[in-house]
Order: structure tokens, then C-alpha cells, then sequence
């Protein structure tokens, strides 16, 4: 059986892909707790990789232990006592461990079963954290297990899973280790020596990236699989190319006198490098081949008036246009913006948003397959199945990062026959390399340059003891008619949710600032409500908007001029300066406050980064800078694919990315539908990206 180029080729089913249960005997009670981790088959199994190491494999004597961090030691039981729990305190067990260099606690909150295991007069390693009670050192909830025997807990460098509620690490571990046991023999490498230069052969690298042996295993381990994910996402990119190479847009002349027109009927004019843009774009829909262009730029550089002009350029040529925005609100302030011009120039707009009732919607619908509408602004309603079009000729997805793979997708199938030019627009700036390397043939335009007459806005660090001062400040502007946007942190696991710490804020700041109007938006609200909230806020009918980072999506709220962000140090930079833009939108004099009581000094460097420059790219690029091989914007901001293993801003992920673009093109142009190589077709379904789950905030 021959199959065409791209298409999707089977490989037949091996043991690894079995159930786990019927595959490894060993396991099958602990299926049910597999299952529960998305755990079906060896093979996720074995690709279930932790998310970090705690490296416990330097044993230390009792009198060298040191506070607040976390450390191993092999010790004598001495004493275990339990303190049975009363009200709200938990049961405790504490134990008392000695070795030839001194003496040390350890403490356990309500674990019975460290009271079945740990027995007086035994010996065992155990690996936690230590506090210091004292001059004793007390290990806290610390994991053990007996001395000389091998252990997967204690000892040794740590794997470290994504758990979910009711598994623990221990559990997950030992279930792994044993289809390691029994799997990893069916593991065939997929790609030849040659092919992975310098790296470790698949079986050793995933035996290696679960149960190190020696720290310095980790660190290849994790190329060779950060490598094959990224030969994965290149191979799907390659194949997408060959499938794309047969397709046709519609070719959209514009002539000089009709970009007067269009350059005419905007309410300003253009920046210099808008219009560089515009010329890229109209070079791109004068062709046959389909646009695929990413237009970025900082938040308000007027990157919607570049896809203005193109939507307008396609109806005036006979062919209809697409704009999808993420948000109801961001869509209806974009038709609303977009309304006169499109009027000015005889072109026919509509709304289009899943909350119109169901006659408008069909009506609607009717009129885009007439090709009576010209041009459709709204949410993803744009692209439900009832929506048809008679012959689109541009789309545009605005902040695309926050739509999947498959909605862009989506999209781009609306196009009946001819596929229409896509433009795609971000505020959030990706170095050009990345870009090349992530989005293969994607093209970029760039506005740095923001519209005239805006003002600078002023930053300032603080920390939480200019809080009051810094209320009366809102307070003051709220006086003088201006408006604050108040962003709560980022929570870090284990606290409360976001939502509520949002919540816990505004509850706070209408009680301290009681003759505010404090509205408040979090992801955990239905979107009518938050866009309703957003509403409120951009009519000035809410003098306070407390938010988390759901307001990074580009509404306009001209008459906002404080953005108070706390605990900014748990922001990216380039999440703080889109923050920022949020504000000096308008005439007024406008103010990003940082509010951070972190004193490690990178935290603080990076804030001042964010201070000094209003530079999104520079931003950027101090980032990667201050944080090396850290990730720079979190995979959902990038608008880059999600990646499981491989960090984008790793110096050598990004040369494996080189290496792995390399070898697929070289795989698929040699057999566009790697019939030949199965393996690599399993690799690369593996390791695929998947669209981004959710899309609440
Ligand atoms: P973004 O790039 O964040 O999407 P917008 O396209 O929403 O920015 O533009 C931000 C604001 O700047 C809008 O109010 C828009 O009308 C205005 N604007 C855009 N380009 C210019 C320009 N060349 N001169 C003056 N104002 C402009
Ligand atoms: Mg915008």
C-alpha cells in the first residue's frame, strides 16, 4: 500500500502500545493510578517524563547539614514517637536519628503510614528539606527508605513527576520504574547514529532522564529528547509545506492609486513602519501562493490598521475578508474602530459573536454566502460550520497566540477552492530565529515605532510598604476622572487559586477605598460576565479594574492611567511591558507601578529592565539575557508551539532545533510520507504539539 505524500501512515501496533496492564503484568494494579495521569500504554509511560530532579545523591554526614536545603543522610533511627492531632493540628510523627557526627530530627504532618514503616533501631537514608530548630537539624516531611537497599526515593538523584490529587511521587515512581523494567528492551531507537550526532541512543536517554544514575546523565538525556521533540514539530512542519505546496490563494492586486485610497481613509497617518507593513502584505496577496505572514508589534503600535487596509484592499477586489479576535469585547471594539473606515471606503462589515441570537446569527450566516457581507469582525464564531463563505480572500487572526493550532486552521479552511492569505497579528515580539526555526516559512513584519503623541508611561518600583500610598494615589486619579488597572499575581501551586486571590484583592480594595467603583475579572468567570466586567471598565463605569492577566488581551481603555502590578516579580518581562501598555493609550499622564518585595537581586535587575526600556524587543532580549536558559514567556504567551521537554531559549535546544530542521527536511523531501520510516511517523505523532487546552484566560 502506497501512501500519498503527508498523509498519516499507521505503524503497526507493538507491545509498547498495548494496554499497560497486558503489557506489564507488574503494573496492573497501578493501572487505574496510570490512567488517571493520562498514562495508557509503555510507551506514555515511558514518555511520562518528570518535570524536574532533586538531587539527593550526596549523602551527608549529620553535623555538615545545612538549613533550607534539601539534602540526604543515612542515620540510626533512635526514637519514633507519634503526637496524636487535636482541632484543627494534624497528627505528627517525629523521629529522632543519629550517626557518628551528631544528632537530628525528623518530622511528618499526618502520614500514618511513616508510623507502620519507621521502626526504632533501623537504618535508612532519608532526603528532604532541613530546617534548623536550633542548632538541630529537623528534616521536614522527608522521604526514606532502608539503608543499602536501592532506592528509587532516597539517595540519589530524584525524579520529580506532575502529580494530580491523591498520587504521590513515591507511587508514580515505583509504577514507572517497573515498566522501565520490563519496557524499555522494546524501545528501538528511530533515527541512526549518524542522524543524532553527539547524543545518547532513545533507550538510554529515557532510562537515564527517569532514573539518573549520575547527575551529569540528566543533562544529555534531556537533549536527546528535547532534540527528538523538536525533530517531531519540524517533521510536521516539512510534510505541512509539501501538503501546502499545491495550493492557490487569490491573487490581489492593489494598484498605487487604490493604496491612496485606502492610506486616505484611515483617521490618521501612518507610521513609517506601518507602512512598510502594508507594502509587505499587499506584495504577498499580489501572488499565488497564500500569505502566511506574522505581523508584530508592541501593544498600541497600530497593528490593526495594517489589517484594515488588506481586509479592505480583498473586498474592493471582489473577495471577502475575516478578522477573529479572542475576545467578545476585543472583537466588537475592533468592528466598532474598523466600522467607518470600512463604510468610507463601500465596503460591507459585520459583527459576528456567538451571543447574537440564533436569527441574527442565521441571517447572518446567509448574507456571508451570498457574499453580501464583505467583511466579518468577531470571536471564533467566525469560524463555526454554519459560517460559509462565497469567496474569502484574507483572514486575519488577532493575538493569534491565543488560539490553537487547529483554530488558525480553521480558519484558513474557509476558503472554498483557494486558500485565503492569513496574517496574524502579536504583541508579543519573537526573536526572528525562533521564529524561522518554529514556523518554518511563516513571514514577519515588524512595527517598532509607535503612532505619534503618545506618552512615555513612567514606571516605578515599589514595595508593598508604599501599598496605602500608592491607594490614595488611585484614589486621586479616580478623583480626577482617570481610571486603574490593578493585576494580582501569578499564584504559585499549592496556594489558592488565582480567581481567588483576585477575589481576596478587590474584596480588600473596596474596603479601603470605599467610594471607588472596584470591579474585578479572573479566568474562572464565564466570559459573558468578565467581557461584561471589561465593558463596564472601558465605559468608565468601574474607576478600578482588579484582574488577572486576562487584561493582557488588547482592549482599549484610553481613559486608564495606572496599572498597579503586584508581585510583578512572578511576571515575564515581556508580560509586564504588554501590562504596561494597557495604559498611556490615551491624553493622560499614566503610571505602571511595580510592586515587588523580592530582593534577589536578578529579580530586582529584571524589573528594572522593565523600568528602563520601553522596548518590547529589548525586553525581550534582557530577559533571555538575565535569565539564560530559563523560558522566556511561558508557551502559552510565545504563540509558539508548546513544548513539553525543549526550552526555546536553551543556546543548545536552539542548535538542536537547527540539527532537527535540517534532518526532516532532508527525511521529507527524500519520502514526504515517511512510509519508509515508521518509527519516525510514531516519533512524531509522540511528540506532536497539541492545540493548548482551554482558552478561559
Ligand atoms: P495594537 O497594535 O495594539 O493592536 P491598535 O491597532 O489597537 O494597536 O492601535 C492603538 C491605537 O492607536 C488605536 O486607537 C489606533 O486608532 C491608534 N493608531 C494606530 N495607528 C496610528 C497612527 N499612525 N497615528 C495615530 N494613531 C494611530
Ligand atoms: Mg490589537
Amino acid at each position: 500500500m502506497k501512501a500519498a505524500p503527508g498523509a498519516a501512515v499507521a505503524a503497526p501496533i507493538e507491545r509498547l502500545d498495548l494496554p499497560i496492564a497486558r503489557a506489564v503484568p507488574e503494573v496492573a494494579r497501578g493501572a487505574a493510578t496510570l490512567r488517571r495521569l493520562g498514562v495508557y500504554t509503555p510507551r506514555q509511560a515511558l514518555f511520562y517524563l518528570p518535570f524536574r530532579y532533586d538531587d539527593y545523591s550526596d549523602l551527608r554526614p549529620l553535623g555538615d547539614l545545612v538549613a533550607d536545603e534539601k539534602q540526604s543522610a543515612r542515620v540510626r533511627v533512635t526514637d519514633v514517637k507519634v503526637e496524636p492531632g487535636f482541632g484543627r493540628r494534624p497528627q505528627r510523627v517525629i523521629a529522632q536519628l543519629a550517626d557518628d557526627t551528631g544528632s537530628a530530627e525528623a518530622i511528618w504532618f499526618g502520614r500514618r503510614f511513616v508510623e507502620r514503616r519507621l521502626h526504632a533501631g533501623e537504618e535508612v537514608v532519608l532526603s528532604g528539606k532541613v530546617a534548623m530548630r536550633g542548632w538541630r537539624p529537623q528534616f521536614v516531611s522527608p522521604d526514606f527508605s532502608p539503608a543499602g537497599a536501592a532506592s528509587l526515593h532516597t539517595g540519589r538523584i530524584v525524579p520529580i513527576y506532575r502529580l494530580v490529587g491523591g498520587i504521590t511521587q513515591r507511587r508514580v515512581r515505583e509504577l514507572l520504574a517497573r515498566v522501565l523494567g520490563r519496557s524499555l528492551r522494546d524501545v528501538r531507537d528511530p533515527l541512526a547514529p549518524e542522524e543524532r550526532p553527539g547524543l545518547p541512543d532513545l533507550p538510554a536517554a529515557l532510562k537515564a532522564a527517569h532514573f539518573p544514575d549520575d547527575p551529569g546523565e540528566v543533562r544529555p538525556a534531556l537533549d536527546r529528547l528535547a532534540h527528538d521533540e523538536l525533530l517531531a514539530l519540524q517533521l510536521v512542519l516539512a510534510q505541512a509545506r509539501v501538503a501546502r505546496s499545491g495550493q492557490r490563494a487569490p491573487r490581489i492586486a492593489v494598484s498605487a492609486g487604490e493604496l491612496e485610497t485606502l492610506e486616505g481613509a484611515l483617521p490618521f497617518t501612518l507610521t513609517d513602519d506601518q507602512r512598510v507593513a502594508i507594502r509587505e502584505v499587499l506584495a504577498d496577496l499580489d501572488g499565488e501562493l497564500p500569505m502566511r505572514r506574522l505581523l508584530q508589534g508592541d501593544v498600541g503600535s497600530g497593528k490593526t490598521a495594517v489589517a484594515a487596509v488588506a481586509l479592505a484592499a480583498a473586498c474592493r477586489a471582489g473577495w471577502q475578508g475575516v478578522l477573529m479576535a479572542p475576545t467578545e469585547i476585543l472583537a466588537r471594539q475592533h468592528y466598532l474602530g474598523l466600522a467607518p473606515l470600512l463604510e468610507a471606503l463601500g465596503v460591507r462589515g459585520e459583527f459576528l459573536s456567538g451571543s447574537l441570537s440564533a436569527a441574527r446569527k442565521r441571517a447572518i450566516h446567509a448574507a456571508i454566502g451570498e457574499g453580501e457581507i464583505e467583511v466579518v469582525i468577531g470571536t471564533h464564531a467566525v469560524i463555526s460550520r454554519g459560517v460559509v463563505f462565497r469567496r474569502l480572500g484574507v483572514a486575519v487572526v488577532d493575538e493569534q497566540h491565543r488560539f490553537g493550532v487547529s483554530q488558525r486552521a480553521a480558519l484558513q479552511a474557509k476558503g472554498e477552492g483557494l486558500e485565503p492569505h492569513l496574517l496574524a497579528l502579536t504583541a508579543t515580539p519573537i526573536p526572528r530565529t525562533l521564529a524561522l526555526t518554529f514556523y518554518g516559512d511563516l513571514s514577519i513584519s515588524t512595527i517598532r515605532q509607535m503612532p505619534p503623541g503618545r506618552q512615555p508611561v513612567r514606571t516605578e518600583i515599589r514595595d508593598r510598604g508604599a501599598l496605602e500610598r500608592i491607594q490614595d494615589f488611585i484614589a486621586d486619579e479616580a478623583a480626577a476622572g482617570r481610571q486603574s488597572f490593578v493585576v494580582v499575581p501569578l499564584v504559585l501551586e499549592s496556594e489558592m487559586t488565582d480567581a481567588a486571590s483576585a477575589e481576596a484583592e478587590a474584596t480588600r480594595l473596596s474596603g479601603a477605598l470605599p467610594q471607588l467603583r472596584v470591579g474585578l475579572v479572573h479566568g474562572q468567570q464565564r466570559s459573558e460576565l468578565r467581557d461584561a466586567m471589561m465593558a463596564r471598565f472601558a465605559a468608565a463605569e468601574l474607576d478600578v479594574l482588579v484582574a488577572t492577566t486576562v487584561v493582557e488581551v488588547g482592549i482599549d481603555v484610553p481613559n486608564a492611567s495606572v496599572m498597579l502590578i503586584e508581585d510583578a516579580e512572578r511576571f515575564g518581562l515581556a508580560q509586564l511591558h504588554q501590562l504596561r501598555g494597557r495604559v498611556g493609550r490615551g491624553p493622560h499622564r499614566s503610571f505602571c507601578i511595580l510592586l515587588s518585595d523580592a530582593d534577589d537581586p536578578v529579580a530586582r535587575r529584571r524589573l528594572e529592565v522593565v523600568k528602563g526600556s520601553t522596548d518590547g524587543f529589548a525586553i525581550a532580549e534582557e530577559d533571555l539575557a538575565l535569565r539564560g536558559a530559563g523560558n522566556l514567556l511561558g508557551t502559552r504567551q510565545s504563540g509558539l508551539p508548546p513544548l513539553r521537554v525543549a526550552t526555546l531559549f536553551d543556546p543548545r535546544h536552539l542548535e538542536l532545533a537547527g540539527q532537527a530542521r535540517e534532518l526532516a527536511q532532508r527525511l521529507v523531501a527524500e519520502d514526504p510520507g515517511l512510509t519508509r520510516r515508521p518509527d519516525l511517523i510514531r516519533l512524531r505523532d509522540d511528540f506532536a504539539p497539541r492545540d493548548e487546552e482551554g482558552d478561559a484566560a
